[in-house]
């Protein structure tokens, strides 16, 4: 199989914090990426902007170095990445001030595609917008991309929406999930609506529940200053965990559209009810001989920030009732793997001699590190010996299955910044879709520090604290083992 890569207009494509730790491990080495797979061609532009002085000439080494420190070195072509710097320059731009809004205005053109990735915090996207609006760098065909967080809370959250609204569109307004880049939570959507074996399914008459779970091994090693203000809940949950809740629950979309798709993930987020207090756990990891826990990693020696949710949650419509979605996500766990399962219910009568085990199909999607779709099938064990079953998958591992090459999985960024470039919103988190995720963690978020309770300790290592098993033993079910 050969990958069709379809090349992109010339565009004017504006790092906003280009000299920044997202420009340098993400950014930068996905635009070389794309360049070197012909997407993006010698006349676009990219311009680096930050607050510090630096020259052209220093930022095309500043990048060089970056995508050679965080591309596998098979994949830095020196031809390619001499011409790929060549499309680098640099200015001094103060988001706060007037420094370098002129130059940088000068540098644009205005017939073409012009993206300004807002690789800052978001205490300057008011400043940014504001500034580009004056400098007439932000009319039709300038889109803006915004990293997260997008607010802490809804407050946060819709006064930030609306700092945006006064001088851009909606439609020119991309906020990143980086999850949602991933191939396979795309291919979780060409799984479901791609086919007629899964969607008669979809269901809560025919799934049991579904484990969304991403666990890291690392803690939170030098971030832990941005960490503590944040914690799980607002890092994971609100955000990464809730868009793959909203691509498994949603309805069918009646295109592959962007606004089709993000107003029926929209009606997923309106549709969950509130979490219980006994439907949610969080923890924070403890130290052990090697490494220090979480509250040796951070300023607060008491600090009550989570590195850990579990909950139950519950979707109130035809489709879902009684069907509970169960999230987890924290740092320092067991391994560092991220996947979906839907566990459909178990047959309604066995015909076979009970073994003492459940035999029920689970559709497993991988997200890291090994993405891929299994499907787990009951079958006869193989031999003599009577009717003995087993269950084995039907691995979809796109390496083995696709080949080396077409599994080469660019990565997120690769594939949302070509999106912005070509205009395509799909993957994106609209303003309301964003506003709702937060009107559903801020009340949790709120009785957490209402209560004053310390969070659950947990073993680094582990599979989290012991009240998050017991959240699924008491409904008869247990968590999937964390493994890669
Ligand atoms: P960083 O602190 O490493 O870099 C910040 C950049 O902003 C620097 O280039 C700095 O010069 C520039 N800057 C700061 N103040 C400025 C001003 N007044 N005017 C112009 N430029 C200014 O931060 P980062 O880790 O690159 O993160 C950037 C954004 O991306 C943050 O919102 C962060 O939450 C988000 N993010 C980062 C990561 C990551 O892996 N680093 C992942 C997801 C989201």
């Amino acid at each position: 199989m050969v990958s069709r890569v379809i090349p992109v207009e010339a565009f004017d494509l504006v790092i906003i914090g280009g000299t920044g730790d997202l420009a340098r491990r993400k950014i930068l080495p996905a635009l070389y990426q794309r360049f070197n797979a012909g997407q993006i061609g010698k006349k676009s532009q990219i311009i680096g902007a930050a607050r510090g002085e630096m020259t052209s000439e220093a930022y095309r080494a500043f990048a060089e170095e970056a995508i050679r420190e965080f591309l596998d070195k098979s994949d830095v072509k020196v031809r390619a990445l001499k011409s790929f710097l060549k499309l680098l320059s640099y200015v001094t731009l103060d988001a706060k001030g007037e420094t370098g809004w002129e130059e940088l205005a000068g540098k644009m053109h205005s017939d073409r595609i012009r993206a300004i990735y807002f690789s800052v915090g978001p205490s300057l996207f008011g400043d940014l917008a504001k500034r580009l609006h004056k400098h007439g760098m932000a009319g039709e065909g300038t889109r803006l991309v915004v990293e997260k967080p997008f607010g802490r809370d809804l407050a946060s959250a819709k006064e930030l929406n609306q700092m945006l609204a006064r001088h851009f569109d909606e439609s020119q307004i991309y906020r990143i999930d980086h999850y949602l880049g991933k191939e396979t939570v795309q291919n979780l959507m060409a799984v479901r609506f791609g086919n007629m074996l899964f969607e008669p399914l979809w269901n809560s008459q025919y799934v049991d529940h579904i484990q969304i779970t991403v666990a890291e091994s690392v803690g939170v090693g030098t971030r832990g200053g941005y960490y503590d203000r944040s914690g799980a809940m607002r890092d994971m949950v609100q955000n990464h965990l809730m868009q793959l809740l909203c691509l498994i629950a949603m309805e069918p979309p009646a295109k592959f559209d962007p606004d089709a798709v993000r107003d029926e993930k929209l009606k997923v987020i309106r549709a969950l009810d509130p979490v219980e207090p006994d439907n949610i756990v969080r923890g924070q990891y403890e130290g052990d001989g090697e490494r220090p826990g979480y509250r040796n990693q951070v300023e607060s020696r008491d600090s009550t920030t989570e590195t850990f949710v579990a909950l139950k949650a519950h979707i109130s419509n035809w489709r879902w009732a009684g069907t509970p979605f169960y999230l987890r996500t924290g740092k320092r766990l067991k391994d560092r793997a991220s996947e979906i399962a839907i566990i459909f219910k178990d047959a309604p009568h066995s015909i076979f001699e009970e073994d003492g085990q459940r035999h029920n199909n689970i559709l497993t999607i991988r997200l890291q590190p090994n993405e891929g779709i299994e499907l787990g099938v009951t079958i006869k064990e193989p031999g003599p010996g009577g009717m003995r079953l087993v269950d084995v998958p039907l691995d979809m591992s796109f390496a083995e299955v696709l080949g080396p090459d077409e599994a080469d999985f660019p990565d997120a960024y690769e594939r949302l910044i070509m999106d912005v470039i070509r205009g395509n919103q799909t993957l994106f988190m609209r303003g309301d879709e964003v506003e709702a995720a937060w009107a559903w963690t801020d009340p949790i978020i709120a009785e957490w520090d209402g209560s004053g309770q310390a969070p659950e300790p947990y073993a680094p290592g582990s599979s989290g604290p012991e009240s998050a098993m017991f959240l699924m033993h008491r409904d008869g079910r247990r968590w999937r083992e964390i493994k890669p």
